[in-house]
């Protein structure tokens, strides 16, 4: 059975697209099978992996309004053992249209179950918001990886993501975990950065990963050219902290 991970945190800009797509692709390194699925609207975990719109049919959207099987929308990358569910600007009506059908939240939770046993991760990049798409992915998750960008006011927020995730807990999927906490774009040569990281580990104590990813322009150039940092720059700064991610993420599961 494979793990399902939802990337999440409702700030904007904090690393959760860079992250799906780059640990998904470190984890297929280490020989795991793994799914990305994009469930934000402005699609940039599907374009960041190279999938034009001109090669999509059924997204995400049609899973979740329309109940169109999961496994008919997956796309091979052009990464080896690396799949993503693309999602597309009509995900955009989603919410909307969720709110007046039945089990509005736990479509995703149904439709990953079909194809939970074929890969090792299915990792779920959630658009920057706590409504229905981002409660879907926690209905549909075994636990959640918390992205949190090195800035000043990086806790702030924090608490309604962890309240979010209670009720989720209580209402619906009472197993749910939390994976793991990401620092993000740690600027080292400042203090202030290296002081935020100290201030989340004193909050989350040993959920933050020891991985930290630093601030890194290849990182922010690999999407246009479609591609996961170690296939477009393999010996970057960037590309070495993911794949130091990935390790300390499957060490988890004792792997
Ligand atoms: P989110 O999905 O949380 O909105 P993204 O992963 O899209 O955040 O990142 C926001 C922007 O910052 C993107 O342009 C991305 O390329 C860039 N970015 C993300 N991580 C890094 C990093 N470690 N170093 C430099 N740029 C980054
Ligand atoms: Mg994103």
């Amino acid at each position: 059975m494979g793990k399902v991970i939802a990337l999440a945190n409702q700030k904007g800009g904090v690393g959760k697209t860079t992250t799906s797509i780059n640990l998904g692709a470190c984890l297929a390194d280490l020989g795991q099978k793994v799914l990305l699925i994009d469930s934000d609207a402005q699609g940039n975990a599907t374009s960041g992996l190279g999938i034009h719109k001109t090669e999509i049919d059924k997204d995400i959207y049609d899973v979740l309004v329309n109940e169109y099987p999961l496994a008919k929308t997956v796309i091979k990358t052009a990464h080896p053992n690396f799949d993503i569910v693309p999602a597309t600007i009509q995900l955009s009506g989603a919410e909307i249209e969720l709110t007046s059908q039945l089990a509005r939240e736990s479509r995703l939770q149904e439709a990953v179950k079909q194809i939970k046993d074929q890969y090792n991760f299915i990792l779920i990049d959630c658009p920057p918001s706590l409504g229905l798409l981002t409660i879907n992915a926690f209905c549909a998750s075994d636990s959640i990886l918390i992205p949190v960008q090195s800035e000043y006011y990086a806790l702030e927020g924090l608490g309604q993501l962890l309240n979010t995730i209670r009720l989720v807990q209580k209402h619906f999927n009472p197993a749910l975990e939390i994976e793991g906490v990401l620092m993000t774009m740690l600027d080292a040569r400042t203090k202030l950065g290296i002081q935020v990281v100290k201030e989340v580990q004193k909050f989350f104590g040993k959920k933050v990963y020891q991985t930290i990813i630093p601030r890194n322009v290849r990182l922010s150039e690999a999407p246009s050219y479609g591609q996961p940092i170690v296939d477009y720059d393999p010996t970057s700064k960037g590309a070495q902290e993911y794949q130091a991610l990935a390790k300390e993420v499957l060490a988890h599961y004792g792997k």
